[in-house]
This record gives C-alpha cells, structure tokens and sequence, in this order.
C-alpha cells in the first residue's frame, strides 16, 4: 500500500500521460494513496546565455506558470482519481532535478515515470527518467 505516489508529467507530451494512467490508477488502489502530479517548466539557456536569471521577474513567467498549471490540472483529472486524492505542482528549473527534490518533500514511496517520448527510440530511458531511476530514494515504475 503507497501513500504518497509521484508522476512526473511532460505536459507537452500528452501521449505519456496516456501511457501511464494504468499503472497510477493501480497503484493507488483503495484510493489510500495521494497521488502528486508535477510538471517542471524547465530554465531556457537563452535567458542564461543573457546573464539573466530565470526567475518569476521574467516577462510572462506567471502566466506560463499559470497556463501549466491549467493544463496539468486538466491531464490529472483524465486519471479519474477523488479530488482530494490529488496535488498538482507547477515549478520552474531542472526537470531531474525538481522531481527529486519534490520526491523527497513529499516523502513520495513510489515515483511513475514514463521511459522516454515514443519519437526517440534510440534510447532505453531519456535522461530525465535516467536520473530519477538513479538517483530516487524510494521505488520508481518506469512506463515503456
Ligand atoms: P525524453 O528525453 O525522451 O523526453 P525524459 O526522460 O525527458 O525523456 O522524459 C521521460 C519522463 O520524464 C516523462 O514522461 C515525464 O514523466 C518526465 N519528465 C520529463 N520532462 C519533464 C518535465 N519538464 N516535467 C515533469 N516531468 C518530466
């Protein structure tokens, strides 16, 4: 029995979160389990290569935070879960990073990840599923 399940979501990948739904809505059996939704607005080189931090001073980043927050509101409800069985999380940095640490504050027993986006192929675990495989503290699903 889990009690508190991570799943990290691309939000502009939208086939993932199809790929995944099986196995949260499983693994939250009972309804026992919190279910943590997280998208991470990952930091544009541009705005560094500019010496300028990517903060929420940058133009637009409420809105951008706002409009992300909107659209994983909309993905999480497709998993058909009770309301108040859900949390969705919107911040801005490194996606392995962001993930992890928010792994560790919700003391999270599982994460559910998907391996990679279906276009590339090439690779087993994109490198963001590649970090969290290494680098979690608890269980990690890893959807392929
Ligand atoms: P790829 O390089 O093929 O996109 P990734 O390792 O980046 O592979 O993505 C695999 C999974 O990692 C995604 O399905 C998602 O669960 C998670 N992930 C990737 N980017 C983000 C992000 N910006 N926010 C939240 N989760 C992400």
């Amino acid at each position: 029995m889990y009690n508190s399940i991570l799943v990290p979501i691309d939000i502009s990948e939208t086939e993932l979160t199809h790929q995944v739904i099986p196995f949260v809505q499983a693994h939250a059996v009972m309804n026992t389990a919190k279910v943590h939704f997280l998208t991470v607005i990952p930091s544009v080189p541009y705005y560094s290569s500019l010496g300028l931090a990517y903060s929420l001073e940058m133009p637009k980043m409420k809105e951008i935070q706002h409009a992300a927050l909107s659209k994983l509101d909309e993905l999480a409800k497709q998993f058909k879960l009770p309301s108040e069985k859900i949390q969705t999380h919107v911040v801005t940095g490194s996606p392995k990073d962001q993930i992890l640490k928010l792994a560790d504050s919700i003391n999270a027993d599982l994460i559910i990840i998907s391996s990679h986006r279906p276009d590339i192929s090439t690779y087993l675990l994109g490198s963001n599923a590649a970090a969290v495989v290494r680098h979690a503290r608890c269980p990690v699903l890893v959807v392929r």
